[in-house]
């Protein structure tokens, strides 16, 4: 089923999470243990997030650095699929800008439409290391406004060779990122939410919202979205924070500020165990209150480990 008809068909807030492929090596039952303690609150799909190669350097005997390209957290499809036949929850794979050109994207729509995927979760993708700005493949899109437009062709029936007989429109929902503090890279909060009006008009049936501690931010962001004529239901992102490291990392990857209140606890622990049950207090605090105004659905980042993610869900779904 899609995301936007469980969505639309809703009638209280949706519990639902990402998770992170696994470090190459690593088996499929690391997932299936962070996605069974959370079985309890029926998420009705389980986002699962990509990740494009990565160059990285190895110092040899001799001094010199070698080069190598490696994707350490290969298997998003197949994890899709595995999640969907054990347990008959749909899945959105998110697929990138980002390393693929329109024709790796068209072969990897269409494998995902035969393992019955309807779900994607369409993106742009980061700068590789070492590059300022986002590079994309030859013959690959720019900006994820041109992915949704190639996968919403798709649903229309519409390939890249136009010469193909007997062609089946795929079927998917599609859903974008948006960003109640900004995208780094966007001039104004006015500009990004111009462009992600252009996503929702290419074809995207609802915003995933970025990660933020503030649910002012969350409101904001969202009323800034109706006024600019944006419908769609827009999802808010929770992340519980869970280590002091947090506290430069979060705001260094993902451009969002934290609360002082939230910093001063932080810093006020004596060790991370303690700051995961901060973080559990802040992200019930968050969820109630995004519960109560009657946000489409919750989505947990939750990066591989999920019993905070549990905590929290206990104390709200
Ligand atoms: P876009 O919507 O293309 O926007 C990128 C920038 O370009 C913005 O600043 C925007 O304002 C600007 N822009 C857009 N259109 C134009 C235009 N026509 N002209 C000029 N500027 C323009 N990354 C991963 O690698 N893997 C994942 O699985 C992943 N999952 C994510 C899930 C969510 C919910 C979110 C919020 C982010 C995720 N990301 C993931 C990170 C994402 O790839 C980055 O934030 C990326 O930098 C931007 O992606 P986007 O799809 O928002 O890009």
């Amino acid at each position: 089923m899609k995301v936007i008809d469980h969505l639309t068909n809703a009638k209280e807030t949706i519990f639902s999470f990402e998770i992170l492929p696994p470090l190459k090596g690593q088996n499929i039952e690391h997932i299936f243990n962070s996605i069974d303690p959370l079985l309890d609150f029926n998420p009705p799909f389980v986002n699962v997030t990509y990740h494009r190669e990565e160059v990285v350097y190895k110092r040899l005997d001799n001094g010199l650095l070698e080069q190598k390209v490696v994707k350490k957290r290969p298997g998003t499809v197949g994890i899709c699929a595995a999640i969907q036949n054990k347990y008959k929850i749909d899945a959105v794979p998110h697929i990138l800008c980002g390393g693929f050109s329109k024709e790796d994207t068209e072969n990897a729509l269409i494998d995902l439409a035969f393992l019955g995927i309807e779900n994607v979760l369409a993106l742009r993708g980061d700068s590789l290391k070492g590059e300022t700005y986002f590079v994309p493949e030859k013959q690959g899109h720019t900006y994820a406004k041109d992915l949704v437009k190639q996968i919403k062709d798709m649903n229309e029936g519409i390939y890249l060779d136009e010469e193909l007989q007997n062609k089946t429109p795929t079927n998917f929902s599609i859903g974008v990122a948006g960003y109640p503090e900004k995208h780094f890279e966007a001039p104004s909060l006015n500009n990004d939410m111009q462009r992600l009006k252009e996503k929702v008009e290419a074809g995207a049936d609802y915003v995933t919202t970025q990660l933020f501690f503030d649910n002012q931010k969350y409101f904001d962001f969202v009323d800034r979205a109706r006024a600019a004529g944006i419908t769609v239901p827009i999802i808010p992102g929770i992340k519980p924070v869970a280590t002091k490291r947090h506290l430069s990392v979060l705001p260094h990857f993902f451009h969002v500020d934290m609360p002082d209140e939230l910093i001063s606890a932080i810093a006020a622990c004596k060790d991370n165990k303690a700051v995961r049950q901060v973080g559990i207090e802040w992200g019930i605090q968050q969820c109630r209150e995004l519960k109560e105004a009657g946000v489409p659905a919750i989505h947990f980042y939750s990066m591989g480990k999920v019993d905070n993610v549990q905590k929290i869900a206990e104390a709200v779904f």
